[in-house]
């Protein structure tokens, strides 16, 4: 377990509707920011702001050594060289930039090099069902440009992947394997290895949502197997608007860049451009540097406590929050049962029988506790399970057993107050 940090979180000291403490149970929305995440932001532009790898002046050369530390720091925390971390402005951007890249190699752009992204009508695109839109739309918007097929591993009742299915849907004809580390619904861990076992042996490129996994859990991306991965500042306590891609470098110099602007390119005549290796080729016009900065903060606090030890604090709270949700009449816990020994993430998504997911919300604000409610952008998956939407309670590193107790006990009102 690990020490009380809400003295770290200015944030968690607030209190919120009826004059009641803050209980923050949102971090797989967003996470809060511990102080040394705030300082590192605010010194830069206090101390150092500049314009990046655009100057001579001394005030430059801190920013872009700054910039560069921060993308260090974030690329030592996932395992990975510095060369292979792209800055993008979340999860989401990053995923794009590869579907994107994807899109312009499959109609010629890219030259020799973009060979391995090519793909057309009679290949195949795999997803899961399980998720987040973030991770779904680019890849059919994909598929309907280059006329390839859109499949998908299936969920099954209670929202868990059908590895059973895994060798028939990524056949032989599948390029591309996306999927997520985390369920950001469900919690459960994804079996990555299995994955990745069987789209080499079909030769597909696989890329992994690690947005809800590095926050949480030790992630080597190197070590996976995989060839992309993407992630959030906002998630891993630091700021918005960033975010990393990571890439095997021979891949992401041979992914064409599908942003186009100033900084990223080598030579520009009126007839064409040429670009920098990656990561800068990915990297145009200005980039968010203080948040970047923010980031690698963000990442060393959390390298500090120890991913080994960040992830045990939540599975424990996590047993604790699956447990006592499935002791509640008429709660249906989404994703592996309490009881199943599965790995999942300390958070619990849940539906209440007869209660719209907004009115559990807001009976829950109305005592302070801060929950995510709806189908936190993963329909496939809620229609799947017969919900439109469901209350998800997601801890970090500053959530306490109090926390997990102060919802459940507002769960547990919820059925009474709405008779
Ligand atoms: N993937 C997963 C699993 C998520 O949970 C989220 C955010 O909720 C995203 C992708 C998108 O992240 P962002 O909005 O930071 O780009």
């Amino acid at each position: 377990m690990l020490p009380d940090l809400r003295g770290d979180f200015p944030l968690l000291a607030r209190t919120v509707r009826n004059g009641k403490s803050l209980v923050y149970l949102d971090s797989a929305a967003t996470s809060q920011k511990p102080l040394a995440v705030l300082e590192a932001e605010s010194a830069f532009y206090r101390e150092h702001n500049g314009a990046v790898a655009r100057g001579a002046h001394l005030l430059a050369e801190e920013a872009t050594e700054a910039f560069e530390s921060a993308r260090g720091d974030v690329a030592r925390f996932v395992g990975a060289p510095a060369e292979e971390i792209v800055w993008t402005s979340g999860a989401t951007g990053g995923i794009n930039l590869i579907a994107n890249g994807i899109g312009l190699a499959s109609v010629g752009a890219g030259g020799t090099a973009a060979a391995p992204f090519r793909i057309g009508p009679g290949d195949e695109i795999v997803i899961t069902e399980a998720e987040h839109h973030a991770n779904l739309i680019p890849w059919q918007q994909l598929a309907a440009r280059t006329g390839a097929t859109l499949r998908w591993l299936p969920v099954d009742d209670s929202g868990v992947l059908r590895m059973d299915t895994l060798a028939d849907v990524v056949g032989e004809r599948a390029r591309i394997v996306a999927f997520t580390h985390a369920s950001n619904v469900t919690g459960a861990v994804t079996d990555v290895a299995a994955i990745v076992a069987r789209a080499r042996e079909v030769g597909a490129l696989t890329v992994l949502d690690a947005c809800q996994s590095v926050p949480h859990l030790p992630v080597d991306v190197t070590g996976l197997g995989v060839d992309f991965a993407v992630f959030s500042g906002h998630k891993m306590l630091g700021p918005t608007g960033v975010g990393a891609l990571w890439g095997r470098k021979a891949l992401l110099d041979a992914l064409p860049p599908s942003i186009f602007g100033g900084s990223a390119i080598r030579v520009v005549t009126m007839e064409e451009t040429t670009w920098l290796d990656a990561p800068q080729r990915f990297e145009p016009g200005t980039q968010p540097v203080a948040q970047a900065v923010g980031m690698a903060a963000a990442a060393r606090y959390l390298a500090d406590l120890g991913m080994d030890r960040v992830a045990a604090h939540e599975a424990h709270l996590a047993g604790i929050l699956r447990a006592a949700v499935t002791e509640i009449p008429g709660v249906r816990l989404l994703g592996p049962a309490a009881d199943s020994g599965a790995e999942v993430l300390g958070l619990a998504a849940v539906a209440v029988d007869g209660v719209h997911a907004h009115d559990v919300g807001q009976v829950l604000d109305d005592r302070g506790v801060t929950v995510r409610v709806g189908h936190h952008c993963a329909q496939p998956l809620h229609r799947r399970l017969g919900l439109t939407g469901s209350t998800r309670a997601s801890a970090h590193v500053y959530t306490t057993e109090d926390d997990i107790h102060a919802f459940v006990d507002a769960l547990a009102a919820v059925r009474s107050f709405f008779g």
